[in-house]
């Protein structure tokens, strides 16, 4: 059985003991199962990512004695391929533009529904940002989109149905960075061969989309593994938690992979 996996960070910050419990999992997952692990890094929000995370990203996991094949794919260099599939998105008349700027468009989705989110609008015509239409999707793809599964190997085992109302009218291309995380993840899984996707579960719901995507660009769906998510000693998600410990700082103290790795199996996780 072919067994390719991935881990995808944001070099948004260092990494936590959470990014390390999904590095790990993945790893291991791919070692055992005699498959491939692929470390690709997920910069396309210029905004928030920073070259000093990205380097900080290969040390930590290769302290933590994690391997992956180069050369790394680094989403900010591959910027056309997603705008290509945006293309497609929009020919096939599954997307439509959205001229509310960003700001307006959180604005609106906090107020209260309706309300005077008209008057709130900005025109902004020259430059929109693009949502996927869950409604021209289900006219596009017909009874397949009733159809639209995903097999699910950890976290509630199963054949699950898709179901991205969930999420509903998703942004895909953004004024400020021109992609959104759906369309390059999607893109990206399929491009690289990845047959299985290890991440936390606090993803499972945006596997809902992501299925869609890959129905609508005529992607093959991979199985998906997602992982539980480490908690503090109040039950928090520990998770990718700002202000939480990093492994840098933990490296700083003296501690080794070996330890760490005794924390993460030793930690409380839901
Ligand atoms: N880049 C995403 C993150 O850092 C992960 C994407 C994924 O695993 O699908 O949260």
């Amino acid at each position: 059985m072919t067994f390719i996996t991935r881990f995808a960070p944001s070099p948004t910050g260092y990494l936590h003991l959470g990014h390390a419990f999904s590095a790990l999992t993945a790893f291991d997952a791919a070692q055992a199962a005699g498959g491939e692990f692929i470390l690709r890094i997920e910069d396309i929000d210029h905004t928030r990512c920073r070259p000093s995370f990205e380097t900080a990203i290969y040390e930590d996991l290769a302290w933590l004695g994690v391997t992956w094949p180069g050369p790394v794919l680094r989403q900010s260099e591959h910027l056309a391929d997603y705008q290509a599939a945006l293309d497609d998105l929009r020919a096939m008349g599954v997307v439509y533009p959205d001229h509310r700027t960003r700001k307006t468009q959180v604005e609106a989705a906090l107020s209260a529904p309706q309300g005077d989110e008209a008057e709130a609008v900005q025109e902004t015509a020259d430059n929109p940002a693009w949502r996927l239409s869950l409604e021209a999707a289900r006219l596009h793809l017909g009874a397949g989109y009733d159809r639209l599964d995903f097999r699910e190997m950890a976290f509630r085992p199963g054949i699950h149905p898709a179901r991205p109302e969930i999420n509903g009218d998703v942004v895909l291309g953004r004024k400020d960075i021109g992609i959104a995380y759906h369309l390059a993840v999607v893109v990206d899984d399929a491009r690289q061969g990845v047959t299985d996707i290890v991440r936390g579960h606090d993803l499972f719901d945006a596997t809902h989309t992501q299925v869609l995507l890959q129905a609508l660009l005529g992607l093959a769906t991979p199985r998906y593994h997602h992982h539980a998510l480490l908690l503090d000693d109040e039950g928090r998600r520990l998770a990718k938690r700002k202000g939480s410990k990093s492994l840098r700082d933990y490296r700083a103290d003296g501690m080794g992979a070996i330890d760490v790795k005794a924390m993460l199996a030793a930690a409380p996780k839901a």
